[in-house]
Parts: C-alpha cells; sequence; structure tokens
C-alpha cells in the first residue's frame, strides 16, 4: 500500500504513479516524501525501517538502520503480506546515537 502525498488516495504496492492523480510515486507517496526530508535534515544521522508487527520474512529480514544514502526504496518489492508491505522510514537522530554510546 502507497499513499499519495498530493491526493492521499491509497494506490497498490506495484503502481509507480498514483491511481487517482496520476503522480509519481516515486517521488511523492508519504513514505518517499518523509524519506527525503530526512536525508536532508543534518540531524538525522541514519534511517531505520520500522515493520508491521505481522509482516511477512523478506520485511522483517530488512528491518535494520541504514545510512542516509543506501536506504532501501519503500514499499518492498520482495514483500509476501496479502495487505503489502506497511514498512515505515523511523529517523535516528544525532542525540539518540549519543544516549546510545556505552559508558567507559
Ligand atoms: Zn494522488
Ligand atoms: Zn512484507
Ligand atoms: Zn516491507
Amino acid at each position: 500500500m502507497q499513499t499519495c502525498s498530493i491526493c492521499n488516495a491509497a494506490s497498490p504496492d506495484d503502481a509507480s504513479h498514483c491511481v487517482n492523480c496520476a503522480s509519481d510515486l516515486g517521488q511523492f507517496s508519504l513514505t518517499a516524501v518523509a524519506l527525503k526530508r530526512m536525508q536532508e535534515n543534518p540531524r538525522v544521522r541514519a534511517v531505520r525501517i520500522s515493520i508491521a508487527g505481522d509482516a511477512c520474512s523478506h520485511c522483517y529480514e530488512l528491518m535494520k538502520t541504514y545510512p542516509k544514502n543506501k536506504v532501501p526504496v519503500l514499499p518492498h518489492r520482495g514483500c509476501s503480506h496479502g495487505n503489502g508491505c506497511r514498512c515505515m522510514y523511523e529517523p535516528v537522530l544525532e542525540e539518540t546515537a549519543i544516549v546510545g554510546k556505552v559508558a567507559e
């Protein structure tokens, strides 16, 4: 499932353009817009992919933190779940990295 950021219509995972307004979903789906915003934000160190609780094994394997310039495109093309890929991007902020540091 992909949601168009321009008209809010839902399109299938394999659609390249919005079924309602024909916008390019590679640029204008909610996930694509969210990723672009994170990549442009200097405070975002990396991007984590979070998955739905009942995600398929393909999506499960790809639940990782990625460098900002190597984030895979969502929805995952190989998703086998009946409702399609529902993975989301999550920003990993500088602050989070500092909190996550191990004390000496
Ligand atoms: Zn649309
Ligand atoms: Zn999946
Ligand atoms: Zn997925």
